[in-house]
């Protein structure tokens, strides 16, 4: 997978400069750090692969000690993803409520089903919080989820979800989804910018993506550099921060909308506190304070980070 000369994962450019290098704690090799100097995306080679997502990794004994598929998998309300896709609904409906190409059914007593596709769908958490809703801005809700692995399968033939593979979702019609979430997902994606295309190629005119990635020009990545918890080689190699994400939607058709998030940024915090219960207690109380989560907010740079939209209202 190593490249004599790298070229950048999301432009292409082969104007990079090397950030450093630094040895993977799960793997152990060195891994380079390269910007790019034409769209500033951060990445990692070599790629090491999707093999490291194996069971362990679900346990969260792999390169990620957060993951916790199991309890998300069995009831995803005892886990704090819950706040997160709370605050991402609420980010949907408010987009939605300002959208009457989206809002608005066609036909007022059998309102058109919203179709929502969730890209990479893990233990299947927001799927089924979706589910429960059944319905949203009023039109009834279709779901399909986007993943491979064991957690995929299980979705689909115990969960009866309807949950597509890699050459599946490539097949899949233009122009399909109201809304794609993609939740923490384009940061272990090698190649970005196809998943961006193809992501833009299902939404709707008018159509919303809810994208959330680490922000790598936020004072707390600023400060610590490659060796910012988040540069976690194995796994973690397309690193964005708010221009390049914004140059990438743009070089794939779609807009960039400013968001505000509330609940992501508590789970965030909450989430990497997880095997320290007392000051993860302590965060569950001060994070019910407004200011102490923009605080947060702006030291990781979450709302910095934009969603996308794509353009028009040809429904
Ligand atoms: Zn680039």
């Amino acid at each position: 997978m190593t490249s004599a000369t790298p070229t950048c994962r999301a432009c292409g450019s082969t104007q990079l400069t090397l950030r450093g290098k630094k040895t993977g704690e799960f793997i152990r090799e060195e891994f380079s750090f390269h910007t790019c100097c034409d769209c500033e995306l951060l990445f990692v080679e070599p790629f090491s692969g999707f093999e490291i997502y194996n069971d362990a990794y679900y346990r969260g004994q792999g390169p990620d000690p957060f993951v916790d598929y199991a309890s998300e998998y069995r009831d995803y309300r005892c886990t704090d993803r819950a706040l997160e896709f709370a605050d991402l609904a609420r980010l949907a409906e408010s987009y939605l409520s300002v959208s009457p190409a989206l809002l608005l059914p066609r036909s007022p007593p059998s309102p058109a089903p919203l179709h929502w596709l969730d890209f990479g769908c893990g233990a299947g958490g927001f799927l089924k919080f979706l589910r429960e809703r059944g319905t949203f801005a009023g039109r009834p809700l279709e779901l399909t989820g986007h993943d491979v692995g064991s957690y995929a399968a299980l979705l689909k033939s115990t969960d009866g979800f309807r949950i597509l593979d890699f050459d599946e979702i490539s097949r899949e019609p233009s122009a399909t989804y109201d809304v794609i979430s993609m939740i923490e997902v384009i940061e272990h994606l090698p190649d970005p910018a196809s998943a961006v295309a193809l992501l833009a190629r299902l939404l709707k005119p008018g159509g919303l993506l809810l994208l959330t990635t680490g922000n790598l020009d936020c004072p707390v990545a600023r400060r610590h550099g490659i060796h910012y918890r988040y540069c976690t080689p194995e796994i973690h190699v397309s690193l964005f921060n708010p221009r390049s994400l914004a140059r990438l939607y743009r070089a794939h058709g779609l807009e960039p909308l400013p968001v505000r998030y509330a609940g992501t940024v508590v789970f965030k915090v909450v989430k990497s506190l997880r095997h320290r219960r007392v000051f993860r207690a302590l965060a569950h109380l001060a994070l019910k304070f407004p200011p102490f989560v923009r605080l947060v907010d702006h030291l990781y740079g979450v709302s910095a980070m934009p969603c996308a939209v794509k353009p028009g209202s040809g429904r």
